[in-house]
């Protein structure tokens, strides 16, 4: 199977295919040529979605699990046999290099397959009574139709985190894809159709202007759930928004992710997993370090090794399998990686390696020295290849350093020490913390923030409890 052309033809998915008045056109960061002439949703496309939602989440929440888990389990059969076209959609809409992509449809994949498994033990819980002639027992219910927005850095990934665990527990779910990446979620619903998925039940409507769309179906009183990923400035308004009739809310935000590197450290084994953790998907991602502290004792070896892999990484093409590092996503934050180079240098950073911006939306690995805590790069999501690093004396200093921060979703450390593994893990003000691990994201683990990093897990067991509510129910039997 392949892209419909529908995707590509100012469709969108509702209760069908359905074409929009309006349209609006996306293009491919690597070459700057016109990709796609998607639809333009906006406020009736929404409230017909709406009401088509409540109308689905009716007849779904009806299905046993097994019939909701037999149908997912097809739709993560249909994504890993489209394995190849929907990497190749992601890498062309947004520039994340192909290899990347094909992992990233796996890791989407996973979150559809663990929710198949995972609906079928929503569990519930029995009581013992307070008097003899009474039963008390708590189930668990989906909590109705979910809206949910995404960004595009994880085009299908950060869909399916949602979709899945919704749709397992019996929810519709509508999607406002990221402006950048409506073509992957409009696949995800092709082949959640070619599944079994019954119409209404998944909606994909991407727009240009998310605000009217997204106000219409904020103010839905049928709407019970919303579910964001994405900066903590939109997700402070969509949790005001939420207010209005009161719905459960997930937000999924902003980090800016520390990286501790102690003195015991093997450099040979803790430089790759710093690499990575920086420089995967060009820097674009919540949970890259934007932050590198090293112990004063090793940071002169630190600093040249580091360097020296992070200039030998690939820009390029993101459809060659042997690129590293491909374009940023667009003009915009094209220009707020220059912006932070710029003010860092202004301030005093130095330059040991990169510091360019290439052609197109290309910018070269760059690694920073004689960093201030005044400087934007350590206060703001940076999104781009840039590797600031900061030296420190003791465990407690970089402690400190690393929760002076608003943010509180990812940070990591590496160490040989087991003890100072457990107690500065155990110190971060932070959801995730990867050990000797820059990479540890995976579909069946609880992914989420701390402080004004989000609200709410996705992944794993607790991923769908954010798609259920509880209800105690009390039976007195006569007496
Ligand atoms: P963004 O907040 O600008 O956009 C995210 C989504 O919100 C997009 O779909 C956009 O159209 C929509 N949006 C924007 N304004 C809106 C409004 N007023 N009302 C409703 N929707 C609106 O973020 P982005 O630039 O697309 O993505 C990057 C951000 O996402 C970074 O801050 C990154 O850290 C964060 N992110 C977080 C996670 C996580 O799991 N915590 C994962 C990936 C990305």
């Amino acid at each position: 199977m392949t892209l419909s052309t529908k995707a590509k033809d100012a469709y969108y998915y509702s209760d069908g295919w359905h074409q929009a008045s309006s349209t609006y056109q996306i293009s491919n960061p690597a070459t700057g040529e016109l990709l796609a002439e998607v639809a333009n949703c906006g406020p009736d496309e929404a409230a017909k979605a709406a009401a088509i939602a409540w109308d689905s989440f009716n007849s779904w929440k009806q299905k046993t699990a097994f019939e909701r888990s037999e149908i997912l389990m097809r739709w993560f059969d249909l994504m890993m046999a489209n394995q190849e076209e929907l990497a190749r959609t992601m890498t062309l809409e947004m520039g994340k290099p192909i290899k990347e992509s094909r992992g990233e449809v796996a890791y989407a994949a996973g979150f559809v397959k663990w929710y198949a498994e995972e609906a079928k033990r929503v569990y519930g819980e029995t009581m013992p009574a307070h008097l003899a002639h009474k039963r008390l027992f708590a189930i668990k219910q989906p909590v109705g139709p979910v809206y949910g927005v995404t960004p595009w850095n994880f085009p299908s990934a950060m869909v399916t985190r949602k979709a899945a665990p919704a749709l397992a527990a019996g929810c519709s779910f509508i999607l406002k894809p990221a402006e950048h990446t409506p073509l992957s979620a409009l696949y995800l619903a092709e082949l959640w159709e070619a599944a079994g998925g019954p119409p209404g039940t998944l909606q994909i409507l991407p727009c240009e202007d998310p605000v009217p769309l997204s106000e219409t179906l904020m103010a839905d009183p049928r709407i019970r759930k919303v579910t964001f990923t994405g900066s903590t400035e939109v997700g402070r308004i969509l949790y005001k928004q939420s207010a209005q009739t009161i719905k459960k809310i997930s937000l999924e935000l902003g980090g800016h992710a520390p990286y501790l590197v102690f003195a015991d450290a093997d450099l040979e084994k803790a430089i790759p997993e710093v690499i990575a953790c920086k420089y995967r998907n060009a820097g674009q991602t919540c949970v890259c370090t934007n932050r590198i502290y090293v112990h004063s004792a090793i940071m002169e070896a630190f600093s040249e090794k580091y360097a020296a892999a992070a200039s030998e990484l690939k820009v390029g093409d993101p459809l060659d399998d042997n690129t590293d590092i491909g374009p940023l996503v667009d003009a915009q934050g094209f220009a707020k990686v220059q912006e932070h180079i710029q003010d860092a240098l202004s301030k005093g950073a130095k330059i040991i390696t990169g510091g360019k911006a290439l052609s197109g939306l290309y910018f070269e690995p760059t690694v920073l020295s004689q960093i201030s805590d005044d400087m934007k790069l350590m206060n703001e999501e940076t999104f781009g290849p840039v590797a600031p690093l900061i030296s420190f004396e003791t465990d407690e200093e970089a402690i400190q350093m690393a929760n002076n921060t608003p943010y509180g979703l990812a940070a990591y450390l590496y160490t040989n020490d087991l003890s100072r593994a457990f107690k500065v893990s155990e110190a971060l003000e932070y959801g995730i913390v990867g050990v000797n691990d820059g990479l540890p994201s995976t579909p069946f683990v609880p992914f989420g923030g701390v402080k004004q990093s989000g609200l709410g897990r996705e992944g794993g067991h607790w991923g769908i409890e954010e798609y259920l509510e509880v209800k105690y129910i009390s039976m007195g039997l006569p007496k």
